[in-house]
């Protein structure tokens, strides 16, 4: 089995893209406050109709709006990082490379390269993908998807956590081996260094 183990693709990050990635981060992020504002709601609206002392109504409005305001307040931020992001950018275009190790993201704002256990998890849009970590993540359009890419995207972050050394150009998992050369695809390797990286 020889599997490319290295892509790499470009990617508009258009303000529409990111407005609607971040129109989803914000409702997943924001799923226990919106669920606190529904049930604070609901709670101002019983007690109002009841014979409760009359400081507990004020209390349970005054609580839901606070969350309420919050819940608008995040919504706006996310869509003026979104917007601002776009605008700042003269060229959108984004090189995302994967690799068995992680995801390298470029833009003409600079570079970076993070490894594959940054993340936390996959969501799975029809238009696009999301790897996301905490406060970010990684859009990869669907259209610009191939089994292949998603091959390496979920082995990767299913791997993210493995502490077996794997070769770095086929990810054949090394364990056991006395020769110092991948038996899968002949790559060298120095088990110390693999073994030391992992653990970083
Ligand atoms: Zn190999």
């Amino acid at each position: 089995m020889n599997r490319h183990t290295e892509r790499t693709i470009s990617v508009s990050y258009d303000e529409h893209l990111l407005k609607r990635a971040a129109r989803r981060y914000w409702l997943r992020s924001m799923a226990i406050p919106l669920f606190l504002l529904a049930i604070t709601l609901l709670f101002a609206a019983v007690v109002s109709r009841s014979e409760l002392p009359t400081i507990v109504t004020p209390v349970a409005w005054t609580v839901s709006g606070t969350i309420m305001i919050g819940l608008i307040y995040s919504y706006r931020q996310g869509m003026s990082v979104a917007t601002r992001f776009a605008a700042s950018m003269d060229d959108t275009t984004v090189t995302l490379r994967f690799s068995e190790h992680g995801m390298a993201v470029a833009s003409e704002m600079g570079c970076g390269e993070s490894p594959w256990r940054a993340y936390q998890c996959i969501w799975r849009y029809d238009d696009m993908w999301m790897i996301v970590s905490w406060q970010r993540y990684v859009i990869v359009p669907t259209d610009q998807q191939d089994d292949e890419l998603r091959d390496i995207i979920v082995r990767g972050m299913a791997n993210r956590h493995r502490r077996e050394p794997v070769c770095r150009k086929c990810g054949y998992d090394l364990r056991g081996q006395i020769a110092p050369r991948c038996p899968e695809c002949g790559e060298p390797f120095d088990i110390d260094l693999l073994e030391a990286e992992r653990k970083v």
